[in-house]
């Protein structure tokens, strides 16, 4: 019958792709880099409605859809609120450059804030022993070597106790 002939193959066109790209990160979200990058501190944005503290810093609240205007210094500790073991590679976004499997990858909510931070955990921790509501800590590239994006951030290492 016509027609049927291509439904039993499934041909593959091989492509190659390779799209650089760049976006403003806009005032919220550079003064939240800048610091990470040259103080090593966190800064989120408080809701004047709700109370709500973002991180990363947005204009508007996701929730009231009001201007966030009041900072917030945060601790570079946190608790991890859920994660994922990962066993396949995942190409990091900023670097182009595969992580290895097994690893983790959580979110963190910063002590001090409402939201959370997708990132890495410690390659090297045990994953046995990777929990929810575990305390974790940020780890910054050495201060010489940050370059003011997500990828300063090196990765949550499991604080013990
Ligand atoms: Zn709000």
């Amino acid at each position: 019958m016509p027609g049927q002939d291509f439904k039993k193959e499934s041909p593959n066109i091989p492509i190659t792709v390779d799209v650089p790209y760049r976006f403003a990160a806009g005032k919220y979200l550079s003064k939240f880099l800048i610091e990470m990058r040259d103080n090593g501190v966190f800064y989120g944005i408080q809701c004047p409605a709700c109370g709500r503290v973002q991180v990363p810093p947005r204009v508007v609240c996701a929730v009231c859809h009001v201007k966030n205007e009041t900072w917030v210094e945060l601790g570079n500790e946190g608790v991890l609120k859920g994660f994922t073991t990962m066993h396949m590679p995942l190409t990091d976004p900023t670097t182009g450059k595969p992580h290895q499997p097994p690893f983790a990858y959580g979110t963190v909510k910063l002590d001090g804030c409402d939201s959370g931070v997708d990132h890495m955990i410690n390659p090297a921790a045990n994953l046995e022993t990777i929990k929810i509501g575990m305390r974790v800590r940020v780890v910054l590239r050495p201060k010489q070597d940050r370059i003011g994006d997500l990828s300063d951030i090196l990765y949550f290492d499991p604080i013990e106790g």
